[in-house]
């Protein structure tokens, strides 16, 4: 049985004092709120201040990237022995916007696991396609490519606890949802290659409107939240919205 899992991505957004009244707000929204796990992965000067306002809650929290090195001179890197120290749970490996951006190939994506995994942390591993390798019908040798430089370095036994996120680049931040039979594809076919233990999340414009309908999917394990992890209620409605699957 896996326990659905919701997971907000703040991003670069906000500062002290707003993210800390948005989380304050999202503490408030989740009281009495049983049968799934939340958690927000927030921007690292975030994270002192996020451990002391979430000790006690069950709200869990994480980053949004990590070194692959254990420790070094990596000028502006964060390792995930540092991350532990700030209580982190979990920690986004392989974002599309760090691959798009900045660069990380799938062996670095890989390595970022394993440091993740070394350190206790749960890795949330993110794939996607863009649009143009969707076109192409290139959806599942992206996606599959992904997954194995993960599971090549780290071995089969290692994702039995981690979460796995199934994001088209094209629906991040767009507004531009996945359909339903689009996002079921994708999930059992990376179900088939993985732990049945594993979580596998969708992300990509994921509203309070959409939620139900993508976490009923039986590959569907809950969801990585950009955009609507920033309005409190957004995210705790589609936070409810798992909770119906749990
Ligand atoms: C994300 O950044 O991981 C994401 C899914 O963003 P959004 O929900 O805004 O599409």
């Amino acid at each position: 049985m896996r326990t659905p899992l919701i997971v907000g991505n703040w991003k670069m957004h906000g500062n002290r004092a707003s993210n800390r009244a948005l989380l304050d707000a999202v503490v408030r929204g989740m009281a009495g709120q049983e049968g799934v796990e939340c958690a927000v992965c927030v921007p690292f000067p975030n994270l002192g201040e996020v451990a002391g306002q979430l000790a006690g809650n069950r709200l869990a929290w994480g980053a949004q990237n990590l070194s692959e090195h254990a420790q070094g001179a990596f000028t502006g890197e964060v390792s995930g022995s540092m991350l532990v120290e700030f209580g982190c749970r979990y920690v986004i490996v392989g974002h599309s916007e760090r691959r798009q951006l900045y660069g990380e190939t799938d062996k670095v994506a890989a390595a970022k696991f394993a440091a993740a995994l070394a350190q206790g942390l749960t890795p949330i591993l993110c794939l996607g396609e863009t649009l143009e390798e969707r076109d192409a019908g290139r959806t599942e040798e992206v996606v599959g490519r992904m997954l194995q430089a993960a599971l090549d370095l780290n071995g089969m036994q290692s994702f039995e606890k981690v979460v796995v996120a199934y994001e088209p680049v094209w629906a991040i931040g767009t507004g531009r949802t996945a359909t339903p039979e689009q996002v079921q594809e994708v999930h059992f076919f990376l179900r088939e290659k993985l732990p049945a233990s594993t979580r596998l999340l969708y992300g990509g414009s994921v509203k309070p409107g959409n939620a139900a309908g993508l976490f009923a999917l039986p590959d569907v394990d809950g969801g990585l939240i950009g955009g609507a992890s920033l309005v409190a209620a957004d995210f705790i409605a589609i936070v409810r919205a798992a909770q119906r699957k749990g």
